[in-house]
């Protein structure tokens, strides 16, 4: 089978060196194994994105000396396809809406226990749905509520979920990785698949859907993610579509060990280029 990867960027922002890698190293692992290489224009968050951000990703991208395959790939155009798979998952009772806001989220999950105020338990999803709203139905929903899964039904549904295995490579760990009921219900919760705020479909449900329509063998991404495998190969058994294996690699940091894309001021690729860096230059600033 051909290799194919490709590389998600959100045209939230501009790229910067985090950014940079995590392209190279997509780019360059498919040029190895003489595969196809993609761009995902991840621009589902429309309050965010914006053309002209997307228009820098591309003369950046091009700066760095990579090239991709024809037509680039937007999340905006296959509002569609995660209709349809959400519905699918609705006819299978997996979903319910959720009015809930971040701040009821917090509160609930902070309420003191004995008098001890607790920190909210966080996922790959962030905070652990306390469940507030799961016995409400799909047809109960109102304008503005999001929508969950089910986890634990959604677990029950698939039966065994630990023979559900993904390849893992990188330096999170390498070999065969497999799903763990417990966690799932515990670690990971009732997950949105859809918000209010963001016009439709959210990240776990559009990057499976993507890269399942993209024909991916290989997702190579940043090993933040790595925790959130374990919901996208969930969603991948529940709607039927293959499993990728996934490289997770390192992200770059700051002096003070922070995450670039967590910081604001990050320097952006296209800074560096008009200071009259070379691509060679940035190539060099990331360990390549
Ligand atoms: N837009 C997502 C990000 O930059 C893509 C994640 C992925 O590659 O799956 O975090």
């Amino acid at each position: 089978m051909r290799y194919v990867t490709r590389f998600a960027p959100s045209p939230t922002g501009p790229l910067h060196l985090g950014h940079a890698y995590s392209a190279l190293t997509a780019f360059e692992r498919a040029q190895a194994r003489d595969g196809a290489f993609h761009l995902r224009m991840d621009d589902g968050d429309t309050a965010r994105c914006r053309p002209e951000w997307e228009a820098l990703i591309y003369a950046d991208l091009r700066w760095l000396g990579i090239t991709w395959a024809d037509p680039v790939h937007h999340v905006t155009a296959r509002g569609d396809i995660y209709d349809a798979a959400l519905s699918r998952l609705e006819a299978l009772g997996l979903l319910y809406p959720c009015g809930c806001r971040r701040r009821d989220i917090h509160n609930a999950l902070s309420a003191p226990q004995e008098g001890v105020p607790v920190d909210p338990a966080t996922g790959p999803d962030g905070m652990v749905y306390p469940g507030t709203c799961r016995t409400r139905s799909m047809p109960s929903a109102r304008d503005g509520d999001a929508v969950r899964l089910n986890m634990t039904r959604a677990v029950a549904h698939l039966g065994d979920v630990c023979a559900l295995t993904w390849m893992e490579t990188g330096p999170f760990g390498t070999g065969q990785q497999r799903l763990n009921a417990d966690q799932l219900r515990t670690g990971v919760g009732d997950i949105v698949l859809s918000r209010r705020e963001r016009g439709g479909a959210a990240y776990h449900l559009t990057v499976v859907l993507d890269d399942a329509a993209l024909g991916v063998t290989e997702a190579v991404r940043g090993m933040d993610l790595a925790e959130a495998t374990q919901i996208h190969r969930l969603l991948q058994a529940l709607l039927d579509l293959p499993t990728p294996d996934y490289h997770h690699h390192d992200l770059i940091r700051d002096a003070q060990g922070k995450r670039l894309a967590k910081r604001a001021d990050a320097k952006a690729i296209s800074k560096f280029r008009d200071e009259g860096l070379t691509p060679q230059d940035v190539r060099a600033m990331v360990g390549l």
